[in-house]
């Protein structure tokens, strides 16, 4: 390195020799409900292809997302709502494949990014979309689906969420055991983000590949319940697998999760008003929301600066080492982004703070994707053929 280059510089370079995989975004949800066109530039939200090119990201796994409060957490609605984003992921290749190819392997990956293509893959957040069917579960590998974690907020009858009452004290009964050896027979990664504690050590006590954590923090820097403990994240590590850490500043920053806390006591009876004042109903509801929230946490909230999620960063490195961690924004999942963080665009800001604090490029390298494809390859290898 040139002494005039700067870090900013030195970071761009890094990424465009790094093959960049992001473990979580929800902009699937844009591209269903308000047909945002990610091929091109969007306003609306905090990825697209343009920025993705920008930022220099050469992977994205899409979250299939079903909002229980809509679409239930099962039947038949539950899994329309699963599907249609799944097939909304599949035409984006589809549609345009001078810009996105599908790739459900590593290697698929890799040869995108040699040839100047973005990934689109597919991961699914909550298993409500299985619907208490253990065929379901190889009906979205067939579809392309190469992780899934059992719950979102609402605990399922087979597995426990870190959102509710319920979790607390459930953890995978035999049918969730089944669907863990199933996802490991089809090379289907096994991801603990949003599970309880207790059903985190059943998933990490029956998966024999690698479990990873496609967007969660450290607990022991921010208590958000659906952190990890220090000791989860060595137990990740024990398993082969990766913690991907998220961008989201309540899961970032004990003092701002608190303000956002108190801020939302305040905020409840307008953000009931904003949706229902307009008439709105279904995820327009949410939207309109989380839109609503947003701006008022950017104007109410002072931003968490992205040295915070270095931080995250850094936790897991001591705890496991930096084999073990990754990146899953959950950008257009979330309300509120880090100070230098505000989208995909801006994720060489990260590299160049992780190469400041001593990270050389090849950390920084798996970091960025390198412990992504890793892992793949493994849970690849260990399917049963
Ligand atoms: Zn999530």
């Amino acid at each position: 390195m040139h002494a005039d280059e700067t870090p900013k510089q030195d970071a761009l370079s890094v990424h465009r020799r790094a093959v960049a995989v992001d473990m979580h975004a929800d902009t699937v949800q844009f591209v269903i409900d308000e047909g945002a066109d990610i091929s091109g530039r969007v306003e609306t939200t905090h990825l697209d292809a343009v920025r993705m090119r920008e930022g220099g990201l050469d992977a994205q796994f899409f979250s299939i997302w079903v909002e229980p409060e809509y679409f239930g957490t099962g039947g038949e609605r539950a899994i329309g709502r699963a599907d249609a984003q799944v097939e909304a992921v599949r035409a984006l290749a589809e549609n345009r494949p001078d810009i996105w190819t599908l790739a459900t392997t590593a290697a698929d990956i890799r040869r995108a990014a040699a040839g100047g293509k973005l990934a689109a893959l597919l991961g699914l957040e909550g298993g409500y979309a299985i619907d208490e069917k253990i065929e379901r579960v190889g009906h979205y590998f067939a579809r392309g689906v190469r992780y899934m974690t059992p719950t979102w907020t609402h605990s399922l009858s087979w597995a426990g969420s870190s959102g509710d009452e319920e979790g607390r004290t459930r953890g995978l009964d035999g049918f969730g055991r089944r669907v863990i050896r199933e996802m490991n027979r089809l090379g289907m990664m096994v991801d603990v983000s949003h599970v309880s504690d207790k059903t985190f050590w059943d998933m990490v006590e029956t998966s024999t590949s690698p479990v990873i954590a496609s967007h969660s923090n450290c607990r022991a820097l921010t208590n958000a319940p659906r952190n990890l403990t220090d000791e989860m994240v060595a137990a990740i590590a024990a398993t082969g697998g990766f913690v991907s850490v998220v961008f989201y500043p309540g899961f970032l920053d004990q003092n701002w999760r608190a303000r956002r806390d108190s801020l939302d006591r305040e905020l409840e009876p307008r953000v009931r008003e904003v949706a229902l004042g307009r008439g709105l109903s279904g995820p327009h509801e949410r939207i309109a929301a989380d839109r609503f929230r947003e701006r008022v946490y950017a104007e109410r909230l002072e931003a968490v600066p992205l040295a915070r999620v270095a931080d995250h960063v850094d936790r897991v490195v001591e705890l496991a080492g930096v084999e073990h961690v990754a990146l899953g924004s959950d950008f257009d999942g979330i309300t509120a982004t880090p100070e230098g963080l505000s989208s995909v665009a801006e994720l060489p800001n990260l590299t160049a703070e992780l190469l400041r604090r001593g990270y050389t490029a090849d950390d920084v390298t798996k970091i960025l994707g390198g412990n992504v494809l890793r892992v793949m390859e493994e849970t690849e290898g260990r399917a049963a053929r």
